[in-house]
């Protein structure tokens, strides 16, 4: 795959925070609790206190059920963890492209090391523990992909949740006519690659824009009549 290109996850999630900040207040720690749409905005609820906001984004990623079901759309989003590590190839350069075979994927950074990915684990719930098993599973396949890799130096290793959904496909659009509450969830493998697309999606919708046809699939009102 030597088209493809690749970003650094945490640094385009701190970018875009950036970005935010530079016009949004950002409260962080509070997790929200309770959404209840009223005339003219949205009521909600965190662990330390109550906003009113004229729209919410629930983007909450694999968490997004409750609060999905607070405002009455039934998409079943749960949590799928994986396992990545980060490696040092004792010599620079021993990879230039990403290699993909049978789920495991090796991606050579810029900086001479190789991201190894990423096992997917749908009995762990919640839980983002490092475990031996999922180690061992991302190892061996980083050393069966390039055997010069039985050297390297393992330098991370991480695990976190991706929002899996049952229907194939994300959730993004708003839940009724009057786009108090839009939903951006169930990204799974893709959140970070579909990032600009949802961010267009989400930002015609909150400004009353048209939404083109062809996004329509996604919509929560949709899928509440299909299911
Ligand atoms: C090992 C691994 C490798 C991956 N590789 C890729 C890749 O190569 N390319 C790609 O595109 N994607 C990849 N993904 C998937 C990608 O990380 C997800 O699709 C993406 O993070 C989903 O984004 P999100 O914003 O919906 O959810 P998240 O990133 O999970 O963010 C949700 C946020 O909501 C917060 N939150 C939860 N509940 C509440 C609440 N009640 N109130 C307030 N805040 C709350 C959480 O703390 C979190 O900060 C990978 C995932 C993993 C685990």
């Amino acid at each position: 795959m030597h088209e493809d290109t690749q970003v650094r996850a945490t640094a385009m999630v701190a970018a875009l925070s950036q970005v935010v900040r530079q016009t949004c207040q950002v409260v962080l720690g509070e997790a929200v609790t309770s959404l209840s749409p009223q005339t003219g905005g949205v009521m909600v609820t965190t662990q330390r206190a109550v906003y009113h906001a004229a729209r919410v984004v629930i983007a909450n990623g694999a968490y997004a059920k409750p609060l999905l079901q607070a405002v009455g759309i039934t998409y079943d989003v749960f949590p799928v963890k994986g396992q990545a590590c980060l490696l040092a190839p004792v010599s620079p350069r021993t990879l230039k492209h990403t290699v993909y075979h049978d789920h495991g994927y090796l991606v050579p950074k810029r900086d001479g090391t190789i991201l190894v990915g990423a096992t997917a684990n749908l009995d762990a719930g919640f839980q983002t523990t490092i475990t031996v098993n999922e180690t061992a599973t991302l190892l061996s396949k980083a050393q069966q992909l390039l055997p010069a890799l039985a050297d390297a130096v393992v330098l991370d290793v991480w695990a976190g949740l991706r929002p899996g959904n049952a229907v194939g496909h994300p959730l993004i659009g708003a839940t009724d006519a009057t786009s108090r509450v839009i939903v951006a969830t169930g990204h799974y493998r893709n959140g970070l690659l579909l990032a600009p697309i949802t961010a267009s999606i989400v930002t015609t919708i909150a400004t009353e824009q048209p939404l083109p046809a062809r996004w329509s699939f996604l919509s929560p009102t949709l899928l509440a009549v299909t299911s």
